[in-house]
């Protein structure tokens, strides 16, 4: 079907890409530049053509979750089985949140107060769980209604953020970028579950929050400024020991010296193996990536959404 690679419509958005095939398994490694840096299966791609158009409707929102994974450093896998609880997670994002996210991205693109922010609406939209270009822009234009942005020309697509805006967009008291969580945890194949059924969807469907990862080759474990600068901008860090990956030692106090919160977990039969005697700080000692996202949801909504 292709070989090597190749510029083709992406599946997602039809937008020319990037589709190479996927080491040795039946999948494609597609590059977007709407969708991002994704994954998907060989079943799912033909699963796409043959949509209907109910389930068309929701592939906006896919790319959604494709593009925000790859700009938060994770190569999201999508396959026939995944997909539409992905996008259907994303299509529940309510308006005033999706609001937000508008307002925040346009925070990141100012490199200084003042800055001019040029918004592609069409290539910008999945980052604002926006379905389209006319929503991303109705988000855009009530921002600018709001006082947050401010236009050159009564034109979105060229905005300045508002000294309004800015004060919308102060770091939490506890610093980092609100609603930002850094996990640190193994990259070991055993414990993927736990991150795409447990964590990820813990923070980012159930909390609405944005959970970043960067991940890691373990032989090549030395922390990397992007780690650094990861935990800096977030505003609380997941911790998962399970396997204990000595990195996720130095990240935990790391963030803990900076003051970000940070909640434990670990699989339960991992609990005994600690490096050091962390029992003082109440894991979620957790069994299954179901129970795991149950529980982490509910500490974030009793310590950190408080
Ligand atoms: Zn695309």
């Amino acid at each position: 079907m292709m070989e090597g690679r190749v510029t083709k419509p992406c599946p997602l958005c039809r937008r020319p890409s990037d589709i190479t095939p996927y080491g040795q398994r039946d999948a494609f490694e597609i590059v977007c530049a709407k969708c991002g840096h994704f994954v998907l299966t060989r079943r799912m791609f033909s699963l796409i053509e043959g949509l209907s158009e109910e389930d068309r409707k929701l592939l906006p929102y896919l790319s959604a979750h494709t593009r925000q994974s790859s700009e938060a450093g994770t190569i999201a896998e999508i396959h026939s089985e995944n997909w539409k609880e992905l996008a259907r997670a994303r299509a529940a994002t309510p308006v005033s949140m999706k609001l937000g996210m508008a307002l925040q991205w346009c925070g990141r693109s100012s490199p200084h107060g003042g800055a001019k922010v040029i918004v592609d609406f069409d290539l910008t939209a999945p980052l604002f769980d926006a379905v389209s270009e006319d929503e991303a822009w109705y988000l855009a234009d009530n921002l600018v209604k709001a006082g947050y942005l401010e236009t050159l020309g009564g034109d979105p697509r060229v905005c300045i953020v508002t000294p309004a805006g800015w004060a919308k967009l102060q770091p939490s008291s506890r610093g980092g970028v609100p609603g930002r969580c850094f996990v640190a945890m193994s990259f070991d194949p055993s414990v993927k579950d736990a991150f795409d059924q447990g964590i990820r969807p813990a923070i980012e469907e159930d909390c609405k929050l944005s959970a970043v990862r960067v991940d890691l080759v373990e032989h090549n474990e030395k922390i990397c400024d992007r780690i650094v600068a990861e935990i800096n901008r977030a505003e609380f860090v997941v911790a998962d020991f399970t396997l204990h990956r000595a990195g996720v030692y130095f990240e935990v106090g790391y963030a803990q010296g900076l003051g970000r919160p940070v909640i434990w977990t670990c699989r339960k039969d991992e609990l005994g193996k600690t490096h050091f005697d962390t029992r003082q700080y109440n894991h979620i000692d957790w069994e299954t990536p179901a129970e795991l996202r149950r529980r982490l949801g509910d500490r974030i909504r009793a310590t950190i959404l408080k």
